[in-house]
Order: C-alpha cells, then structure tokens, then sequence
C-alpha cells in the first residue's frame, strides 16, 4: 500500500524569518500526524535552518539539485550536500525549471540518477502545457517525459521515485485540473511504467498530483485511486492552509488502489 505523501514547494518565497516562522506554525499542529507523510521543500539557503527545527514526522526536500557530486559548477548545489543536510526528497523537472532555465529531459535523467546515488527520493515533475492540452498532444508529452529520464534507471531504483503530474496551465493559477482528468492521467503514467516495465513498479511508484491544490480540493484527488498525494504551491505558504491540506488526507481513506 502506497502512503499518500504531501510535499510544500516553497518556491522562491520567504526571507529567513519568515521561513522560520512557517516551519514553527507547521510543526506545532503536525507534530502527531502519522498516517501521511509530510515534507517541505524551502529555498536553498533556508535548508539548514528549517531542517533543524523539523519534527522526525516532516521530511525536508530541496527543489532542484546538480547532477555531480563536487566539482568546478559555479553556482549549483550537489547532492551529496543536499543529503549531508538531511534532505530526504529533491524536486526534479519542475515546469518553472524547464521554462525558466531550459532543462531538459536529459539532464534531470542525469539528476535522477544523482539524487537516488546519494540515497535521496527525486519528485520528477511532468505535465503538459496549455497549448499541448488544447492540441491533444497530453500523452505524447507525458510519454516522453517520463520515459526518457527513467530510461538508465533499474527497476529497482524506479519503484523507489515519486513522480508528480503537474499540469503548467494549473499551476500558480488558482485553477486546478479536475480531479477524475488528474486520475485519467496518473492512471495513464501507471500504464507506461506497467508496459516498459512491470505491474509490480507501476504499482509501487507513488503519483502526486499538483497544481492550484488547496485544503478544499485536496480531499477528491487523494479520493482518487491512482493519486498517492500532492505537490502544494502556494498554499503550502499558509501554515494553516498546508496543515488542513495534511489533516484532510489523514481523513480520506482510499477503497481501491490501482
Ligand atoms: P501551486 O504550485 O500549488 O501554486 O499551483 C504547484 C507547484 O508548482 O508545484
């Protein structure tokens, strides 16, 4: 059974304090949840700080990581150094990434590969854009972008990747995607893994979806079978907002699961 996982992308947001102050509001009303697993993924320079004042129940993520370990990379950030703080999840593939900074399929291969090397759990980041949606073009899109940074990886190293539907005309709008659409799709993602490699992985990697989530909508995508959590934006700025978005996944409970 897969546990419903619930990451805070906080995006390049907060200064130190406020930082701190969302990740003490968090932990004083998540400090007992169980049932799902929580984590929070802040700016780089926030990573430490934020990590010392984490319960053992919210795991801390980054939001983007460099394919080599140490080197001559002016400006990027490695792995092992993510892990030497604790991180446990690293977001890979974020559509503001592929926008914004031009990355490609094959480079967050290179990073997926990174980030599972030093022992951390990569989020690949998929979705179609606006006008790929409008053009049909949905399943060819997620086809490749799932497939070709998966392509070097072992079974084994795959089972253990989160990846997370993002749809880019959903995210930061305020406009999420249905939540039956976000199961069509995550169900399709399952049916990739299923044919390149096997029942037993398309059922074991966890599927998030992301885009506009809110503490309201939350409750029918994790009501869907193939949707194990979600990847929370803007809303997992509010400490509120994020507690009520985990509380009310701690009250769905998931009849099927396919
Ligand atoms: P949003 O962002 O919740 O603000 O739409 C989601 C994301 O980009 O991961």
């Amino acid at each position: 059974m897969r546990k419903k996982l619930i990451v805070g992308n906080w995006k390049m947001n907060l200064n130190l304090e406020e930082a701190r102050r969302l990740i003490l509001d968090i932990r004083l009303t998540l400090a007992e949840i169980k049932d799902v697993e929580v984590a929070v993924c802040p700016s780089f320079l926030h990573l430490a700080m934020v990590g010392f004042q984490l319960p053992t129940n919210i795991k801390l993520g980054a939001q983007n990581c460099f394919w080599e370990r140490f080197g001559q990379y002016t400006g990027e950030i490695s792995p092992v150094q993510l892990k030497n703080l604790r991180c446990d999840y690293v977001i890979l593939g974020h559509s503001e990434r592929r926008q914004y900074l031009k990355e490609n399929d094959v480079m967050i291969a290179q990073k997926l590969e990174a980030v599972l090397a030093s022992g951390m759990t990569p989020i690949l980041c998929v979705g179609e854009t606006k006008e790929e949606r409008e053009k049909k073009l949905t399943a060819a899109k997620l086809d490749e972008q799932v497939q070709v940074p998966l392509e070097d990886l072992t079974r084994e190293q795959i089972r253990k990747i989160v990846i997370a539907y993002e749809p880019v005309w959903a995210i930061g709008k305020g406009l999420a995607a249905r939540p039956q659409d976000a199961q069509q799709v995550a169900k399709f993602i399952r049916k990739i893994l299923d044919k390149k490699y096997d029942e037993k992985t398309a059922e074991m990697v966890r599927i998030l979806y992301g885009g506009s989530v809110d503490s309201k909508n939350i409750i029918e995508f994790v009501s869907q079978p193939s949707i194990d959590g979600a990847l929370v934006g803007r809303a997992s700025l509010k400490a509120e907002e994020f507690v009520d978005i985990v509380k009310n996944v701690t009250e769905v409970k998931n009849a099927s699961r396919i």
